[in-house]
């Protein structure tokens, strides 16, 4: 059962605590305008501090209902706006207080479009001085799509235990975990300005 899945994740994300790659991420956003992209329900980005992070598979602490218009069929008749924070787990028999259907977790479930964000990550990308890509492989999907938008950022890095070279060409490519090496990297971006 989904909701119960995503109770426990809710209840076991309470007692999570940020790790060293959440707060680099913290202490480059308070220096520079950083967007954190992120596949993680979780929200320990914001727990570290971080300002701006677009959480592309949805955040486990809000809550919509099925009508809603970002699940497919998206061309639906019956859509509903309503989405709300939540301080616990949404139970079955939790209906939407706008149009009465069953509420359930903002996140993505298996088998649900991903938002990319494609006309926001036009509109950014030429801007984009540094791209950090972290914490996921460049071979999978959302991130190997985000790729293709900053191909022509100046300066681009990639911290991966095992990093995938052939889709990695233009990139510093940091072979280790976030939690090792992003704080570095921060930090010699953090002295040279
Ligand atoms: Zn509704």
């Amino acid at each position: 059962m989904e909701l119960d899945f995503y109770a426990q994740r809710f209840v076991q994300m309470q007692a999570c605590q940020a790790n060293a790659a959440h707060h680099a991420i913290a202490k480059l956003s308070d220096r520079f305008d950083v967007i954190c992209i992120t596949q993680n329900i979780d929200t320990l980005l914001e727990k570290a501090g971080v300002k701006e992070v677009w959480h592309l598979h949805g955040r486990i602490d809000y809550q919509k209902c099925e009508w809603h218009w970002e699940i497919p069929p998206l061309d639906a008749e019956w859509q509903c706006d309503y989405k709300a924070k939540i301080t616990q787990p949404t139970q079955l028999g939790d209906l939407c207080p706008k149009c009465g259907q069953q509420l359930r977790p903002d996140v993505v479930w298996f088998g649900e479009s991903v938002d990319m964000r494609v006309e926001q990550l036009n509109a950014i990308a030429p801007e984009v001085d540094i791209f950090i890509g972290v914490g996921t492989s460049a071979q999978v999907y959302p991130a190997a799509g985000l790729l293709t938008f900053f191909e022509y950022v100046p300066e681009k890095y990639f911290i991966d235990p095992e990093p995938a070279s052939d889709a990695l060409k233009g990139y510093t490519v940091i072979a280790g975990t976030s939690a090792a090496k992003l704080p570095e990297l921060v930090e010699n971006i953090c002295n040279r300005s």
